[in-house]
Protein backbone atom coordinates (compact mmCIF):
# COMPACT_ATOMS: atom_id res chain seq x y z
CA UNK A 1 0.00 0.00 0.00
CA UNK A 2 1.38 3.24 -0.80
CA UNK A 3 2.52 5.31 2.43
CA UNK A 4 -0.21 7.90 3.23
CA UNK A 5 1.27 11.49 2.98
CA UNK A 6 -0.25 13.58 6.02
CA UNK A 7 -0.41 16.96 4.93
CA UNK A 8 0.92 19.57 7.15
CA UNK A 9 -1.90 21.41 9.34
CA UNK A 10 -1.95 25.01 7.89
CA UNK A 11 -1.47 27.40 11.31
CA UNK A 12 -3.52 30.66 11.68
CA UNK A 13 -2.33 33.17 13.82
CA UNK A 14 -4.74 35.93 15.12
CA UNK A 15 -4.65 38.78 17.48
CA UNK A 16 -4.99 42.42 18.27
CA UNK A 17 -2.93 44.40 15.76
CA UNK A 18 0.17 45.04 17.48
CA UNK A 19 0.01 42.06 19.39
CA UNK A 20 3.46 40.75 17.81
CA UNK A 21 1.84 38.48 15.01
CA UNK A 22 4.10 40.15 12.91
CA UNK A 23 7.15 40.17 15.22
CA UNK A 24 6.89 36.43 16.50
CA UNK A 25 6.40 35.22 12.61
CA UNK A 26 9.67 36.61 11.72
CA UNK A 27 11.75 34.40 13.98
CA UNK A 28 9.57 31.73 13.24
CA UNK A 29 10.90 32.30 9.34
CA UNK A 30 14.13 32.88 10.46
CA UNK A 31 14.26 29.92 12.53
CA UNK A 32 12.78 27.29 9.97
CA UNK A 33 13.31 28.86 6.79
CA UNK A 34 12.22 25.49 4.71
CA UNK A 35 9.23 24.98 7.05
CA UNK A 36 6.99 27.22 6.50
CA UNK A 37 5.26 29.38 4.29
CA UNK A 38 3.39 32.53 4.30
CA UNK A 39 0.22 32.96 3.06
CA UNK A 40 0.46 36.48 1.43
CA UNK A 41 -2.95 38.08 2.07
CA UNK A 42 -4.84 40.84 -0.24
CA UNK A 43 -4.87 43.96 0.86
CA UNK A 44 -6.55 47.01 -0.32
CA UNK A 45 -4.40 49.32 2.83
CA UNK A 46 -1.21 51.20 1.49
CA UNK A 47 2.26 49.64 1.93
CA UNK A 48 3.61 50.75 5.45
CA UNK A 49 7.77 51.80 4.72
CA UNK A 50 9.53 48.70 4.48
CA UNK A 51 6.50 46.36 3.38
CA UNK A 52 7.14 44.74 0.04
CA UNK A 53 4.30 44.03 -2.73
CA UNK A 54 3.87 40.28 -2.71
CA UNK A 55 5.53 39.67 0.07
CA UNK A 56 4.21 41.35 3.19
CA UNK A 57 0.76 41.41 1.26
CA UNK A 58 -0.44 41.44 -2.98
CA UNK A 59 -1.77 45.57 -2.48
CA UNK A 60 -5.04 46.23 -4.39
CA UNK A 61 -7.59 48.45 -5.18
CA UNK A 62 -10.68 48.12 -3.82
CA UNK A 63 -12.38 47.66 -7.37
CA UNK A 64 -10.09 44.51 -7.86
CA UNK A 65 -11.01 43.59 -4.33
CA UNK A 66 -14.73 43.38 -5.35
CA UNK A 67 -14.15 41.50 -8.25
CA UNK A 68 -11.90 38.63 -7.33
CA UNK A 69 -14.71 37.73 -4.04
CA UNK A 70 -17.12 38.13 -7.21
CA UNK A 71 -15.13 35.40 -9.00
CA UNK A 72 -14.79 33.31 -6.02
CA UNK A 73 -10.93 34.09 -5.52
CA UNK A 74 -11.09 33.95 -1.82
CA UNK A 75 -11.10 31.45 0.72
CA UNK A 76 -12.31 34.26 3.46
CA UNK A 77 -12.10 38.36 3.54
CA UNK A 78 -12.73 40.84 5.95
CA UNK A 79 -13.03 44.36 6.30
CA UNK A 80 -10.67 45.88 9.11
CA UNK A 81 -10.87 49.55 10.00
CA UNK A 82 -11.32 51.09 6.28
CA UNK A 83 -9.82 48.81 4.16
CA UNK A 84 -10.33 45.24 2.60
CA UNK A 85 -8.56 42.18 3.38
CA UNK A 86 -8.64 38.44 2.03
CA UNK A 87 -6.84 34.94 1.91
CA UNK A 88 -6.69 33.77 -1.98
CA UNK A 89 -7.30 30.27 -2.63
CA UNK A 90 -4.08 30.91 -4.43
CA UNK A 91 -1.92 32.13 -1.72
CA UNK A 92 -2.75 28.79 0.37
CA UNK A 93 -2.05 27.07 -2.72
CA UNK A 94 1.03 28.38 -3.60
CA UNK A 95 2.48 27.18 -0.46
CA UNK A 96 0.48 23.51 -0.16
CA UNK A 97 2.72 23.23 -3.54
CA UNK A 98 6.01 23.64 -1.80
CA UNK A 99 4.90 20.84 0.90
CA UNK A 100 5.29 24.08 3.33
CA UNK A 101 2.69 24.48 6.04
CA UNK A 102 0.85 27.56 5.48
CA UNK A 103 0.53 30.60 8.79
CA UNK A 104 -2.07 33.02 7.84
CA UNK A 105 -2.12 35.89 9.74
CA UNK A 106 -5.63 37.28 10.02
CA UNK A 107 -8.20 39.08 11.67
CA UNK A 108 -11.28 37.33 13.69
CA UNK A 109 -14.12 37.47 11.13
CA UNK A 110 -11.54 35.67 8.63
CA UNK A 111 -10.88 33.43 11.54
CA UNK A 112 -14.60 32.28 11.76
CA UNK A 113 -14.81 31.88 8.22
CA UNK A 114 -12.01 29.32 8.05
CA UNK A 115 -13.09 27.53 10.71
CA UNK A 116 -16.29 26.73 7.81
CA UNK A 117 -13.73 25.54 5.34
CA UNK A 118 -11.95 22.51 5.37
CA UNK A 119 -8.67 23.54 5.75
CA UNK A 120 -8.26 21.55 9.25
CA UNK A 121 -6.00 24.15 10.54
CA UNK A 122 -4.49 25.37 14.15
CA UNK A 123 -5.53 28.52 15.77
CA UNK A 124 -3.29 30.72 18.07
CA UNK A 125 -4.27 33.49 19.38
CA UNK A 126 -1.71 36.28 20.55
CA UNK A 127 -3.11 38.28 23.56
CA UNK A 128 -1.12 41.95 24.77
CA UNK A 129 -0.88 41.53 28.50
CA UNK A 130 -3.72 44.67 28.49
CA UNK A 131 -5.03 47.01 25.94
CA UNK A 132 -2.79 49.82 27.46
CA UNK A 133 0.30 47.65 26.57
CA UNK A 134 -1.21 47.56 23.08
CA UNK A 135 -1.74 51.18 22.92
CA UNK A 136 1.91 51.97 23.79
CA UNK A 137 3.27 49.31 21.16
CA UNK A 138 0.75 50.80 18.22
CA UNK A 139 2.55 54.16 19.02
CA UNK A 140 6.30 52.68 19.44
CA UNK A 141 5.74 51.72 16.07
CA UNK A 142 4.91 54.67 14.53
CA UNK A 143 2.81 53.07 11.68
CA UNK A 144 -0.51 54.40 11.69
CA UNK A 145 -1.96 57.72 11.87
CA UNK A 146 -4.35 58.79 15.26
CA UNK A 147 -7.44 57.71 13.50
CA UNK A 148 -6.17 54.14 12.71
CA UNK A 149 -4.86 53.68 16.15
CA UNK A 150 -7.82 54.20 17.43
CA UNK A 151 -9.58 52.01 15.43
CA UNK A 152 -7.10 49.58 16.09
CA UNK A 153 -7.48 49.62 19.92
CA UNK A 154 -11.43 49.08 19.41
CA UNK A 155 -11.07 46.50 17.43
CA UNK A 156 -8.75 44.75 20.18
CA UNK A 157 -11.29 45.23 22.44
CA UNK A 158 -13.52 42.57 19.97
CA UNK A 159 -10.69 40.20 19.26
CA UNK A 160 -10.28 39.68 22.82
CA UNK A 161 -13.51 39.32 23.67
CA UNK A 162 -14.06 36.83 20.75
CA UNK A 163 -10.89 34.64 21.72
CA UNK A 164 -12.90 34.21 25.18
CA UNK A 165 -15.03 32.05 23.47
CA UNK A 166 -14.34 28.35 24.60
CA UNK A 167 -12.73 26.15 22.01
CA UNK A 168 -12.34 28.67 19.13
CA UNK A 169 -8.70 28.50 19.90
CA UNK A 170 -6.36 26.13 20.04
CA UNK A 171 -3.61 28.13 22.45
CA UNK A 172 -3.39 31.67 23.61
CA UNK A 173 -0.31 33.03 24.22
CA UNK A 174 0.54 36.15 25.96
CA UNK A 175 2.56 38.40 24.48
CA UNK A 176 4.58 40.04 27.93
CA UNK A 177 7.87 38.97 27.86
CA UNK A 178 9.08 38.77 23.91
CA UNK A 179 11.43 35.35 24.74
CA UNK A 180 8.54 33.83 26.92
CA UNK A 181 5.92 34.50 24.05
CA UNK A 182 8.67 33.26 21.39
CA UNK A 183 9.58 29.92 23.23
CA UNK A 184 5.13 29.07 23.43
CA UNK A 185 5.25 30.06 19.80
CA UNK A 186 7.40 27.88 18.67
CA UNK A 187 6.26 25.20 20.55
CA UNK A 188 3.15 25.64 18.97
CA UNK A 189 4.19 25.95 15.73
CA UNK A 190 6.95 22.95 15.36
CA UNK A 191 5.99 20.72 18.46
CA UNK A 192 8.23 17.76 17.00
CA UNK A 193 11.09 19.90 17.89
CA UNK A 194 10.86 21.06 21.29
P1 LIG B 1 1.23 42.81 14.89
O1 LIG B 1 1.94 42.16 13.74
O2 LIG B 1 0.47 41.83 15.72
O3 LIG B 1 0.38 43.97 14.48
P2 LIG B 1 3.93 43.71 15.67
O4 LIG B 1 4.70 42.43 15.57
O5 LIG B 1 4.10 44.70 14.57
O6 LIG B 1 2.35 43.40 15.88
O7 LIG B 1 4.29 44.35 17.08
C1 LIG B 1 3.83 45.66 17.43
C2 LIG B 1 4.97 46.45 18.07
O8 LIG B 1 5.23 45.89 19.36
C3 LIG B 1 6.27 46.39 17.28
O9 LIG B 1 6.88 47.65 17.34
C4 LIG B 1 7.08 45.32 18.03
O10 LIG B 1 8.47 45.54 17.91
C5 LIG B 1 6.60 45.50 19.48
N1 LIG B 1 6.61 44.26 20.29
C6 LIG B 1 6.19 43.03 19.92
N2 LIG B 1 6.29 42.15 20.93
C7 LIG B 1 6.79 42.85 21.99
C8 LIG B 1 7.11 42.51 23.36
N3 LIG B 1 6.96 41.28 23.84
N4 LIG B 1 7.59 43.49 24.15
C9 LIG B 1 7.72 44.76 23.68
N5 LIG B 1 7.45 45.16 22.41
C10 LIG B 1 6.97 44.21 21.58
P1 LIG C 1 -2.34 45.25 9.29
O1 LIG C 1 -3.00 46.39 8.55
O2 LIG C 1 -1.88 45.68 10.68
O3 LIG C 1 -1.27 44.56 8.49
O4 LIG C 1 -3.46 44.14 9.53
C1 LIG C 1 -4.66 44.47 10.15
C2 LIG C 1 -5.42 43.21 10.52
O5 LIG C 1 -5.80 42.51 9.35
C3 LIG C 1 -4.60 42.22 11.35
O6 LIG C 1 -5.43 41.75 12.41
C4 LIG C 1 -4.29 41.10 10.39
O7 LIG C 1 -4.20 39.85 11.03
C5 LIG C 1 -5.54 41.14 9.53
N1 LIG C 1 -5.36 40.51 8.22
C6 LIG C 1 -4.25 40.50 7.43
N2 LIG C 1 -4.49 39.78 6.32
C7 LIG C 1 -5.75 39.32 6.42
C8 LIG C 1 -6.57 38.47 5.60
O8 LIG C 1 -6.20 38.00 4.54
N3 LIG C 1 -7.83 38.23 6.04
C9 LIG C 1 -8.32 38.72 7.20
N4 LIG C 1 -9.56 38.39 7.55
N5 LIG C 1 -7.58 39.50 8.00
C10 LIG C 1 -6.31 39.79 7.62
Amino acid sequence: MAPVIEKPRPIVVSGPSGAGKSTLLKRLFEAYPNRFGFSVSHTTRAPREGEKDGVDYNYTTKENFLKMVDEGGFIEHAQFGSNLYGTSVQAVKNVADQGRTCILDIEMEGVKQVKKTDLNARFVFLQPPSVEVLEKRLRGRATDKEEAIKERLAQAEKEIGYSKTPGVHDQIIVNDDLEKAWQEFKAFCVPDDQ
